[in-house]
């Protein structure tokens, strides 16, 4: 996966690429996936969501240039497998996700794995987790109309954020940075997610 997807498509830093060896992806899929985990490609992980394929994750994490003492937010936990990852490359990462049966799930996993710097809820992600704001990096795993202002106002200064952004079938990978003050956005590449569902995001 590592050496045929990741490293041929410009994913360079090694701490996420250590990252990208190291976590178990089939851990985080059905049994009955486990054969295509380390495809190129997304898989269904139930109620309708998807665990991102390994190219995405990467370079997710890479846009975010951590150096392992941030604190990070995560939207969208689903499988739990881009929190784990997360979770080698910063000091702590809260992750949020909207359906209870996932969340479940990926608590069970990151338990039994021993990933002790993960801390997860149920919410609505598009609001942010004001209470232990504001975070060095954020990333969205579901796909928004918009980039949701709590998520802006809760990123530290520098601080870079990751979202995708546009309709229900294609978005643009937005790169959010804050500094001194000043928001700056880019497109880094086009993506399809899910739907972001909330107060900021799709209506459902
Ligand atoms: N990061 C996940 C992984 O590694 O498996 C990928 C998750 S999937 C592409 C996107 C997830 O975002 C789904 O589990 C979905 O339920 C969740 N989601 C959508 N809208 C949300 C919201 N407003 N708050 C929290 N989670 C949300």
């Amino acid at each position: 996966m590592v050496e045929e997807q990741l490293i041929p498509r410009g994913i360079v830093d090694p701490a996420t690429l250590a990252a990208m060896r190291k976590v178990p992806r089939h851990e985080f899929v059905e049994d009955a996936m486990r054969s295509k985990a380390y495809g190129d490609h997304p898989l269904p992980i139930g109620s309708g969501q998807t665990i991102s394929q390994p190219y995405i994750v990467a370079l997710m994490t890479q846009v975010l240039q951590l150096t392992g003492k941030e604190r990070v937010l995560e939207i969208g936990t689903g499988s739990g497998y881009q929190a784990a990852v997360l979770s080698q490359v910063c000091d702590r990462v809260y992750t949020i996700e909207r359906i209870d049966s996932l969340l479940v799930r990926a608590r069970k996993i990151f338990d039994r794995l021993r990933y002790l710097n993960i801390i997860s809820r149920i919410d609505d992600g598009t609001t942010g987790w004001a209470d232990e704001a504001p975070f060095a990096g954020i990333l969205v795993t579901a796909g928004g109309p918009e980039i949701p202002k709590p998520l802006v106002d809760q990123l530290s200064d520098p601080g870079r954020m990751v979202i995708p952004v546009g309709d229900q079938n294609m978005q643009e990978l937005k790169l959010v940075q804050k500094q001194d003050g000043e928001i700056s956005i880019r497109t880094i590449e086009y993506v399809r997610f899910v739907n972001l569902i909330g107060s900021y995001g799709w209506s459902g």
